[in-house]
């Protein structure tokens, strides 16, 4: 059924497991186009603010959130990071200034994930849709992808059993519907490790710049959440002892460490049950990506149910997953390599080609996620 969906197409029933930044994109794309979805998670609530994974939200993210008017909210909520530095040993190798990307929105900017959760929560309220927490896919195997069946756990320990139209894996990582539809997650695992640390400063500090620092070897990024927090991240485990604070510390508000995948699945659905987000695809945070694509997969993927046009979903999101993966897995590459020789060479030659301008405009568009397919249902230019 073309054109938007009629009556009956809105009366499709449809499951979303997992209320992340991504299921509660999926849910209010949805219902501002008058589906009625109902969203599970297994956890007890949004992601605690002081424990946000994503914190870069792209141009892109912006502009797919405009028609539910949640970007207006994360602009006004959010760092603006007018400038990307790159250091090596102290020395600037290059800066990028965010606004050039041109458009309405700068390249990037900073909050926390939970903070962005809460405000696509708030939005979805106003359809009266409210995500049911402590409820969980329970593991098995889908036995029909065409008339999904699964069993939800309620906090009171009851089971129910649910038939939806359509079922939407937004659940993560480790996703239970990914692997009730037997679909594998292949990759690689990289041997590094990601440690992060987020700094509250008692005084003033200056939050309009991403910073990432290279060192032969490893590397310290730095990129503000709040007005008064930055999250510093790095390859080096005793990194906390070359970070440069800008003010007095007053809190060390969360600190943590991740092994990098790369991962995804192909394809993105089978039958009536389809995944976004982590569930489908997992990178490095290097290019502040992971959010961004999954939000960008729940809009195509409502998009597409409203249209009728669905089953195209996956043919449509496996390119852009698959560049978006390509190209964080080579900047993971050359901020954590460790070869004299090939640090050398890129500490030679990354300067002299950041300084030519179709380099700088390419990154730039990357960084805004600019460089997959624009939505064709938002009709002014980025
Ligand atoms: C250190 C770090 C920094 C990052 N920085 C950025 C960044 O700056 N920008 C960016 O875009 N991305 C970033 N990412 C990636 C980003 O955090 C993830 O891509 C994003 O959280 C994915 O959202 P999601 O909704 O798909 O999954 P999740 O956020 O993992 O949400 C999945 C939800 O599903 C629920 N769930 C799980 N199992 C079940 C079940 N069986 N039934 C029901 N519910 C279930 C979970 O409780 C959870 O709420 C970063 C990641 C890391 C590790």
């Amino acid at each position: 059924m073309a054109g938007g969906g009629s009556g009956d197409a809105k009366s499709r029933s449809i499951l979303i497991a997992g209320a992340g930044p991504v299921g509660l994109t999926a849910a209010l794309e949805l219902a501002r186009r008058g589906f009625v979805p109902r969203i599970v998670d297994d956890g007890p609530g949004p992601t605690p603010i002081e424990e946000s994974r994503a914190l870069g939200v792209n141009a892109r993210t912006l502009t797919l959130l405009s028609p539910s008017g949640v970007a207006e909210r994360i602009v006004e909520a959010a760092q603006s990071i007018d400038r990307f530095r790159v250091r090596s040993n102290g020395r600037m190798f290059f800066e990028l200034d965010t606004k050039q990307v041109g458009g309405r929105f700068s390249a990037i900017r900073g909050l926390a994930q939970g903070h962005t959760e809460r405000l696509l929560m708030e939005a979805l309220s106003a359809y009266g849709i409210t995500p049911e927490w402590q409820t969980g896919i329970v593991a098995g195997a889908i036995a029909d992808v065409k008339r999904p069946e699964v069993a939800l756990r309620h906090p009171d320990g009851r089971t129910e059993t649910v038939r939806p139209n359509i079922l939407i894996g937004a659940d993560g990582a480790h996703s239970a519907v990914r692997k009730g539809m037997g679909a594998g997650f292949p990759g690689e695992a990289l041997e590094a490790y990601f440690y992060l640390v987020d700094f509250r400063y008692a005084g003033q500090i200056d939050t309009h710049f991403a910073e990432v620092s290279i060192f032969d070897p490893g590397m310290i990024g730095r990129l503000p959440i709040a007005a008064d927090v930055i999250r510093y991240i790095s390859t080096l485990e005793d990194f906390e002892s070359r970070i440069v604070h800008p003010a007095v510390v007053a809190e060390r508000t969360w600190a943590s460490h991740f092994r990098i995948h790369f991962r995804h699945v192909e394809p993105m659905a089978k039958g009536n049950v389809f995944l976004a987000g982590d569930a489908a695809h997992i990178h490095s945070p290097a290019g502040a990506r992971g959010m961004n694509l999954g939000i960008e997969d729940a809009c195509w993927l409502a998009w597409l149910i409203a249209e009728g046009r669905e089953q195209e979903y996956s043919g449509l999101r496996i390119p852009a997953v698959k560049q978006v993966l390509k190209q964080t897995y080579g900047l993971t590459r050359l901020i954590t390599m460790a070869n004299p020789l090939a640090i050398a060479a890129r500490n030679l030659f990354a300067p002299l080609l950041l300084r030519l301008g179709p380099v700088r405009r390419t990154l730039l568009r990357s960084v805004a996620g600019y460089d997959t397919p624009r939505p064709p249902w938002i009709d002014w230019a980025e």
